[in-house]
């Protein structure tokens, strides 16, 4: 298994070396500081349990600390360590003022019930009230928790810190302070995404075909915008497998019979757009190797690896879920001309509109559906191009285009900070 963060540190080094970064910036950037606490809390059966919990906060010389929060078993001070520094480079590639922290429990979610996630939750909250807080470090949803466990932190945090302070947390219930359009924000941010770069290939959307691996919150929402923009969504696939259609699916109706079937491979006899075709059941993998304009995958991490890469077809690769490529397979990719446009960059909507919560927050005034949306639409847009520009005319991936500048942005304000002393 590749450490996460040996991998994060080499991309950092990789990046730095080529922008010439100062040696004692690069071994700033490569260690973040990561606080750990024990959660002690009252199981339903009267028994205490003791959790092992971190934050790590990687780089704040763009503004508060920003990342989720995941409840897993495989949570490791290296991972939250990797975490918290590709945050920091996502903050830079979006233009929020934000810099990168990340934490997580050591725990099987699935284990514990209602009431016990809700203590786990209020016990992160006020156990690290000391390094949290709307400017100083905000927190998120991740893995395995959720909006509810945000409220549930920031009731914890409120408590222990003794004064309201909505923009602690963001993904919050909309009850509590959360905002419109941050249920839609990741995959309608990688919509948006999608068509800044198909417009860069000269794609147009009638003659586009797009296959989309995993159909939960991203990745139906980026596949339904895309289908409604007229472009040819062809496949889609949940963890049970997919469905092909080449005259076109409708996410939609796919999705109200993956509802009523449990799966999306039983619904290959609807969804066609095409009332002459049916689509046909396909599985996970050769989803990944269909001959399609646009490939998405928006479930799970390292699907593209050495081992398909060679036989991926797609002329574009957007990286809906995290870390869906492998740094072998991104190589490959990379020398047949496949364009990948990086996780840091296309789904960033998330973290985006958790920018727009923390300043709705800090202002007490809430915006519209629509104006986070519009605002949204902004925001990546101009990510991209930025993001794009760097690399044109020059033989480098998109992924290398988002690390320089991001770092170069990173080291810049670090710099103008100047000395400590
Ligand atoms: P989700 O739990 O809503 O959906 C995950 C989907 O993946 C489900 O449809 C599931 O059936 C499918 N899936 C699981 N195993 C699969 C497999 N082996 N093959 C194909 N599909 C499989 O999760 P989500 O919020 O949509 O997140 C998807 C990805 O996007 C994750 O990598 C996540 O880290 C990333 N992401 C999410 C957000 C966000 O705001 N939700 C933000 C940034 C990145």
């Amino acid at each position: 298994m590749v450490n996460p963060y040996e991998t994060a540190k080499n991309q950092l080094a990789d990046a730095a070396k080529e922008l010439k970064i100062a040696e004692h910036l690069l071994s700033e950037l490569s260690n973040p500081t990561v606080h750990q606490r024990d959660l002690v809390i009252d199981l339903d059966d009267g028994r205490k349990e003791k959790f092992v919990a971190y934050r790590s906060q990687h780089n704040n010389a763009r503004g508060p600390f920003k990342g989720g929060v995941r409840f897993h078993p495989g949570v490791s001070e290296d991972e939250v360590r990797a975490l918290s520094m590709w945050m920091t480079w996502k903050s830079a590639i979006v233009n929020i003022p934000f810099g990168g922290g990340k934490g997580g429990v050591v725990v099987d979610p699935k284990k514990l019930s209602k009431d016990e996630l809700q203590r786990l939750a209020k016990a992160y909250g006020s156990a690290f009230v000391d390094v949290l807080g709307p400017r100083t470090d905000i927190p998120a949803p991740d893995v395995y928790t959720n909006s509810q466990t945000m409220a549930w932190m920031l009731d914890g945090y409120e408590r222990a810190a003794g004064h309201q302070a909505p923009g602690a947390f963001t993904g919050k219930p909309i009850a509590l302070g959360g905002s419109e359009g941050r249920d839609t924000a990741t995959g309608l941010g990688g919509f948006f995404i999608t068509e800044e770069i198909a417009k860069a290939n000269n794609m147009k959307p009638s003659e586009t075909t797009v296959a989309v691996q995993g159909m939960g919150n991203v990745g139906y929402t980026i596949a339904d915008y895309l289908f409604k923009a007229g472009y040819k969504v062809v496949a889609l696939s949940d963890s049970k497998g997919g469905i092909y259609n080449d005259g076109g699916i409708n996410p939609e109706l796919s999705r109200m019979c993956k509802i009523e079937k449990g799966m999306i491979s039983d619904c290959y006899h609807i969804g066609s757009v095409q009332d002459d075709k049916e689509s046909t059941q396909i599985s996970n993998e050769d989803l990944l190797k269909l001959d399609v304009d646009i490939l998405i995958p928006a479930a799970l991490e390292s699907v593209l690896s050495k081992k398909n890469a060679d036989n991926i077809k797609a002329k574009v690769v957007v990286e809906m879920a995290n870390g869906p490529t492998t740094p072998n397979a991104d190589d490959i990719l990379h020398e047949r001309g496949i364009q990948v446009v990086p996780d840091v960059l296309a789904n960033a909507g998330g973290v985006a509109v958790s920018y727009f919560e923390w300043v709705q927050n800090s202002y007490g005034y809430y915006w519209t559906r629509d104006l986070v949306n519009q605002r949204l639409e902004e925001l990546m847009r101009n990510s991209f191009k930025k993001v794009y520009a760097v690399c044109i005319g020059q033989e480098c991936s998109m992924r290398r285009s988002a690390y320089l500048y991001a770092l170069k942005k990173v080291a810049d304000a670090i710099e103008l900070r100047g000395k400590e002393k």
